[in-house]
């Protein structure tokens, strides 16, 4: 006999977990399940590459709930499992043990899995880093602090070359864009890290990636780059992307750009399948122009798994919040507010070189987000602006002036709400 599920949820992380627990905040009474592919209770993910890999914070520190939560709550949990197959006309899924469940109502909160640089998957010493197994073991790597290559100048390499530093040691970042953070903001801010790192006694190499890694007896012992240098290393962790986890959904018929589609009510183009979290593409309200996003973060899956849920409980739809990040490196906080690509303007307000200071991303006169370095004012200034819901025209010429606040260089025409 097939169990049913009222609700099957699949992915046992922030997503798939905020789902559950609001529905029974939401006093949902049918039966629920989540199907992870990881062993054990859903767990805080941000932490990973910062404080419990420098040994801050453990892995009970960071469950999101106690093991009681789930059970008071009747959420069974399927851990260790994958779905391998949907069918969602007779709405169940087939799981890699070979179970089937069926399914009323299923949420897609999967995630997504780290690229992989080719032809590395089953070298020695190459790691990459996503799930507490994978921070547990760069964790007692750490120890020892060895020689580390990341690839990838992205948030998960800079958080974790700022925790092996911390570790004692010796790290090079190896990043193919010409600048770090490329994919998330601009130039100063890039530059700012890159001088942060340097100073920390990180060795960073740009606009180059690995052409050659070299073992011997098992160990890693150098990586070679396509510049030609030639680094010594024992370890080498891949920092360079998420895939999300889509392509079970897509052989079901789900419609998969860049992940997979949904509506502005999270729905996917199955029938009662909802999409959350870093696997869901939608149509964000605070693009420059109106396009679909990606986006990974916990504050995104949060505001997704809100708006599924009351979907799921007919409630009215709650509006979709101000998309915000945030990274910490050594005593560092980046934080944004907003979504900043596609901009064409941009101001710098405060001294870089003073470590704090921010940048306002325009698109014409319209803010579009901001990202503040050791500047929770202007963060907290542009998220309250972003969150009024109105288009926000600004100032350039009262941005620059870094006295004022954010709410003081909205242009006059437009007074803040
Ligand atoms: P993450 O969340 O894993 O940090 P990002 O996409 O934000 O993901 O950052 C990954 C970084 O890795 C990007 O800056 C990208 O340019 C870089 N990258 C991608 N492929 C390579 C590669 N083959 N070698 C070096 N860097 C790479």
């Amino acid at each position: 006999m097939t169990d049913t599920y009222d609700v099957l949820i699949v992915g046992g992380g922030h997503a798939g977990a905020q789902a559950a627990s609001l529905l029974r905040e939401r006093g949902f009474e049918g039966s629920l399940a989540i199907v992870s592919a990881e062993s054990g209770y859903p767990y805080e993910r941000p932490p990973l590459s910062k404080a419990f890999l420098v040994g801050e914070r453990t892995g009970d520190d960071i469950a999101l709930r106690s093991p009681r939560y789930w059970r008071d709550h009747e959420v069974s949990l399927l851990d260790s499992r994958s779905v391998t197959r949907v069918d969602s006309i007779g709405r169940s899924v087939t799981l890699d043990d070979g179970c089937r469940l069926g399914y009323r109502t299923m949420i897609w909160a999967t995630g997504g899995t780290p690229r992989l640089l080719p032809g590395t998957e089953s070298t020695p010493g190459v790691h990459t880093f996503r799930t507490l197994d994978d921070a547990v073991a760069l964790r007692d790597i750490m120890r020892s602090a060895p020689p580390t290559v990341i690839v990838g100048g992205g948030f998960i390499g800079l958080e974790a070359a700022a925790s092996f530093r911390r570790a004692g040691a010796d790290v090079t970042v190896v990043e193919a864009q010409p600048r770090l953070l490329a994919r998330v903001t601009s130039e100063p801010v890039s530059t700012y890290f890159s001088n942060l790192h340097r100073c920390e006694g990180v060795e960073l190499h740009v606009a180059t990636s690995v052409e050659k890694i070299t073992s011997e007896d098992g160990r890693l012992r150098s990586v070679t780059l396509t510049s030609g240098h030639v680094v010594s290393a024992s370890v080498m962790l891949v920092g360079i992307g998420l895939i999300p986890n889509s392509d079970v959904l897509e052989r079901a018929g789900a419609r998969v750009s860049n992940g997979v589609d949904v509506d502005e009510r999270c729905r996917t183009s199955l029938p009662d399948v909802y999409a959350i979290g870093d696997v869901a593409n939608f149509v964000s309200p605070y693009s420059a122009v109106p396009s679909r996003v990606r986006l990974e973060s916990v504050p995104n899956t949060s505001a997704h798994a809100r708006i599924a849920v009351a979907d799921i409980m007919n409630s009215p739809a709650p509006a979709q919040p101000v998309p915000w990040f945030w990274s910490h490196q050594y005593e560092t906080k980046l934080q944004t507010a907003g979504l900043i690509h596609g901009y064409d303007g941009r101001i710098v307000r405060g001294d870089v070189d003073s470590g704090k200071f921010s940048v306002v991303y325009l698109h014409g006169n319209r803010l579009l987000g901001v990202d503040a370095v050791n500047h929770t004012g202007d963060f907290l200034g542009a998220k309250t602006l972003l969150g009024t819901g109105a288009e926000i025209r600004m100032d350039p010429e009262r941005i620059s002036n870094e006295r004022l606040k954010l709410a003081e260089c909205v242009a006059a025409a437009q007074p803040v709400p």
